[in-house]
């Protein structure tokens, strides 16, 4: 078979990892850098051209989208569903996966536990708002940060009005979400292969700090899930259609709380922490996909 990881960077983690596991398992592997493709658009015959080259042949693609470009990302990946080429997610899921809103609405659609959230778009009655997720303390997010960036906690009900009305006044999009005190400055993340998880691991956020995120000193460990935790994650990633998932939770006294899926999971976190090959688990994934639906036509 012939895989295309779409990454911008060949010398990333991720898209080394699964370019060897793509070589390792006998198929051939390409790196195709999805911000320099160009898309032909024309009936019947949809074609991307990379490198002054006609793409041609692929049997599957692995999409690696920064959130900075997810947009144009969508389209490559898109143009890749029209001509047939199975994905491990599609344009849609990376779309909805992106949009927290959209995500916490179709989560809660599909019944899936999230920590209670409140989004406003207009600065009054601030106080209801704190009100409405049970505060203080109450978590603010800003929509467009990642890796815990633009989170913050508010412990007074002062710090929180005056948190939200400076996000108000860049005109900041953010949400207000009740704080999970008893998570412990902990989360979960699962990695989930389609109906599988394949490998979890616990974040611990250093002492002091309630974001868990490895880029703010969190450290990571192996761990097992618990069956419940194990089908809110298999039911998170099913209910955004993203097959490839890194699905973050709160443990919560009520059970585990999903926070995010990702569509675009890395994978040195979880493959240090777990010990587990999870790039080998993706492409055994593809190749099952394949060969239980030769051509399998992903839906646009
Ligand atoms: P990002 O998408 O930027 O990583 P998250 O929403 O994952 O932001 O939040 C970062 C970290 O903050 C989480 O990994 C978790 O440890 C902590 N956190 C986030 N929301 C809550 C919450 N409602 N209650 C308790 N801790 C939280």
């Amino acid at each position: 078979m012939k895989i295309a990881v779409l990454s911008t960077n060949p010398d990333l983690y991720s898209t080394r990892r699964l370019v060897e596991a793509i070589t390792h398992k006998g198929h051939q592997a390409l790196v195709i850098d999805h911000l320099k493709c160009f898309l032909i658009v024309e009936g019947g015959k949809p074609s991307v051209i990379y490198k002054n080259e006609l793409v041609t042949d692929i049997d599957a693609i692995i999409p690696r989208i920064g959130s900075s470009v997810t947009a144009f990302g969508c389209s490559v990946v898109r143009q890749f569903e029209l001509m047939k080429v199975f994905s491990t997610v599609k344009s849609q899921a990376i779309t909805r996966s992106r949009d927290k809103l959209r995500s916490m609405q179709i989560l809660t659609k599909a019944g899936v536990d999230i920590p209670k959230t409140v989004f406003a778009k207009t600065p009054s009655q601030v106080k209801e708002l704190i009100k409405l997720v049970g505060g203080p303390p109450v978590v603010i997010k800003l929509l467009e940060g990642t890796q815990g960036v633009g989170v913050v906690l508010a412990e007074s009900a002062q710090a929180a009005k005056s948190t939200i009305e400076a996000f108000y006044g860049l005109k900041a999009n953010f949400l207000i979400q009740e704080f999970i005190a008893e998570s412990g400055g902990a989360d979960i993340r699962a990695f989930v292969i389609g109906n599988r998880v394949v490998a979890a691991m616990k974040r611990q956020g250093m002492e002091g700090e309630f974001r868990s995120n490895l880029h703010q000193g969190g450290e990571g460990q192996r761990i097992e899930l618990s069956p419940q935790e194990e089908e809110t994650a298999i039911a998170a990633a099913k209910a955004l259609g993203v097959r490839v998932a890194g699905v973050d939770m709160l443990q919560s006294n009520r059970g585990p709380l999903v926070m995010e899926v990702n569509s675009s999971p890395g994978l040195r976190g979880i493959e240090n922490t777990s010990g587990i090959d999870v790039a080998a688990e993706i492409i055994s994934y593809i190749e099952d996909k394949i060969k239980a639906d030769e051509g399998d036509t992903v839906g646009v």
